[in-house]
């Protein structure tokens, strides 16, 4: 008798832009001392470069090299093997490995260094997976090469998955920050949007805010939109998650209701908070009155999911 196939929980928000898989991490392989000894000669074994928080991508995939004769460097991680995708079989080992700065020599066949944000919305969801991954390690590194406890040098191991102390052998593992971001509705089934005074333009979006220490998400749902809107929200649902790995966030995403919709922006973080119905915001976007997030965010998706199908926007309607 066969056991009846697993049910795939999939929040209302679905699978995010961001939030893919593209390998096996392989934690019971990145604990070997030998790692790097034993894939660097290995025939399926390939390494992806990044330098300044850039990667080597050419058209819709990010470039996989061969293991250079020099080896992977000083601080490789091991990203995992690849899982199957419609170009690449299974079974692919992949090594980050970065570079002081962009090498000329590795851009050819048209390759070229982009940034997360810029190939996004290019690539496939498999090569948008690893760049997410070697993206949120890679600032990691960049950031903790001393001991939080006593100062000194650390040093990487398990694959690049920890950093451990020469002094004080403490180890130290890679850092997420939570983040909420809320579309917050009111008793018309109106959407409320803000506008951060840190933004150019007239751009509005969901607000959002880290979790703090001690707090849950509900908590850190209810405090953040206190403090930036003065509404009072109730009953958070979560809503989905994704990594955005500027430098090193999971936002995770919620709606939550308001009973009273005036609201009065915090004028330090937002410079203003407005309330739309449908009509208007969609009125709005098109006409270029206001542009809104783009569509790799979780707000996008979060302002989407609210409005009932894609906003379409001014640049969009101009090339069609
Ligand atoms: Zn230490």
């Amino acid at each position: 008798m066969s056991s009846p196939a697993p049910v795939a929980v999939i929040p209302p928000l679905g699978i995010l832009p961001l939030a893919r898989t593209a390998v096996d991490r392989g934690s019971d392989r990145r604990i070997a001392a030998d790692l790097f000894e034993q894939i660097r000669t290995g025939p399926a074994t390939r390494v992806m470069y990044m330098a300044g928080g850039r990667a080597l991508i050419s058209d819709t995939e990010v470039v996989l090299s061969p293991v250079a004769e020099s080896g992977f460097g000083a601080v490789p991680v091991y990203l995992g093997r690849t899982l199957a995708d419609a170009q690449e079989p299974a079974g692919t080992d992949v090594v980050l490995v970065t570079l002081a700065q962009e090498d000329p020599l590795l851009e050819n066949d048209g390759a070229r260094w982009a940034s997360l944000r810029d190939a996004a919305v290019l690539l496939g969801e498999l090569d948008t997976a690893l760049f997410v991954e070697a993206a949120a390690i890679s600032n990691w590194h960049a950031t903790h090469t001393h001991c939080p406890r006593c100062g000194a040098p650390t040093v990487p191991e398990q694959g690049g998955w920890v950093r451990r102390c020469t002094e004080d052998g403490s180890q130290h593992f890679p850092r997420t920050d939570p983040a909420i971001i809320v579309a917050i509705t009111d008793p018309a089934d109106r959407l409320l949007l803000g506008s951060a005074a840190a933004w150019k333009g007239n751009r509005y979006s969901t607000l959002a805010g880290f979790v703090e220490p001690g707090e849950s998400l509900e908590g850190a749902v209810i405090r953040e939109v206190a403090e930036e809107s003065g509404l009072r929200v109730h009953s958070p649902q979560y809503m989905g998650s994704q990594p955005w790995p500027f430098p090193c966030s999971l936002m995770l995403g919620f709606t939550a209701r308001t009973e009273d919709p005036a609201a009065t922006p915090d004028g330090v973080e937002i410079s203003d908070v407005r309330w739309f119905t449908r009509q208007e915001l969609g009125e709005a976007v098109a006409s270029g009155e206001i542009t809104i997030a783009g569509g790799i965010s979780i707000a996008r998706n979060l302002i989407e999911q609210w409005y009932g199908g894609p906003i379409a926007e001014p640049d969009a309607g101009a090339r069609a």
